[in-house]
């Protein structure tokens, strides 16, 4: 898919200078973080800058390399071969972004391996088919090294196939800005949010799986915008979200009724 507009991106670090750096130098990339923390629209945005397409799959448990790589399928009596995203990419000369790569199942990681080394190639074991990548392919990858939250590890000699790229939940000022762009809530407002945002992050003791991510933010940012209530707007689209312990979510309203 091509994207038709520019996406919004605040650029945190040198982030978009390092990926332009692999494009040219045909390098995977791998993008380090918590959910919710930009790294979709990242990778949409730098798309963009580059005009090229991009396919995104979300990896779950049960994303096989069949998934990716393609499956024969039964047409109108016939049985025709259909390329999976990450074949068309490699053909086409597309990004190919696999968000949250570590959850999927293992036989992915193999069929990846050839891709992101020197070799460049898939292949496709049901056709007895090697491809190789077309010079603008781009591989790029996210995972959540949210260890605490139970999600799964990669392995350090996959996470040594890419150039990484960590990101963070922004500083107050970059954050109020996201804020204010993406949804036009007054900065008064936002700046609420995100001092909620920063005072929960700092609350270690609650022992929360994943905190306020910026997407959260965005989401209670828009509900007020539309005219729901305040508090009733953190509540719904920042705290409730965060737990389902009673003790704990009215820890979280304590704090944050004091705040808005
Ligand atoms: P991730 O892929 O890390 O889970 P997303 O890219 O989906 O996160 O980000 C979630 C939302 O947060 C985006 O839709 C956007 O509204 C907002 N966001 C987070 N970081 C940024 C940023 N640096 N620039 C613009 N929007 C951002």
């Amino acid at each position: 898919m091509k994207i038709q507009n520019e996406p919004f991106y605040k650029s945190l670090s040198h982030e978009k200078e390092v990926f332009e750096h692999c494009a040219k130098n045909k390098l995977p990339i791998l993008l380090k973080g918590p959910t919710g923390t930009g790294k979709s629209r990242f990778v949409e945005h730098m798309a963009f800058h580059l005009d090229k397409a991009i396919y995104t799959v979300a990896c779950h448990e049960e994303t096989s390399s069949t998934d990716l790589l393609g499956r024969f399928m039964i047409k109108g009596g016939e049985t025709i071969w259909v390329d999976g995203p990450l074949t068309k990419a490699v053909k086409e000369g597309a990004i190919i972004y696999l968000d949250e790569i570590a959850e999927a199942r293992p036989d992915v990681i193999v069929a990846i391996h050839p891709l992101t080394d020197f070799r460049r190639t898939i292949y496709l074991d049901k056709l007895g088919e090697e491809i190789e990548a077309h010079p603008d392919f781009l591989f790029v990858a996210s995972y959540n090294p949210g260890y605490q939250a139970g999600f799964k590890e990669l392995k350090p000699s996959t996470r040594q196939r890419f150039v990484a790229l960590s990101f963070k939940y922004p500083n107050e000022p970059d954050e109020l800005e996201i804020l204010v762009q993406e949804t036009g809530i007054d900065a008064k407002t936002g700046k609420k949010l995100v001092k909620i945002a920063t005072k929960i992050r700092n609350l270690t003791t609650l022992r929360l799986t994943e905190t306020v991510s910026t997407r959260l933010l965005v989401d209670a940012a828009l509900l007020i915008k539309g005219g729901l209530g305040k508090r009733l707007s953190v509540e719904c689209a920042i705290l409730e979200p965060l737990s389902d312990d009673v003790d704990i979510l009215q820890a979280l309203r304590d704090i944050s009724n004091l705040m808005i």
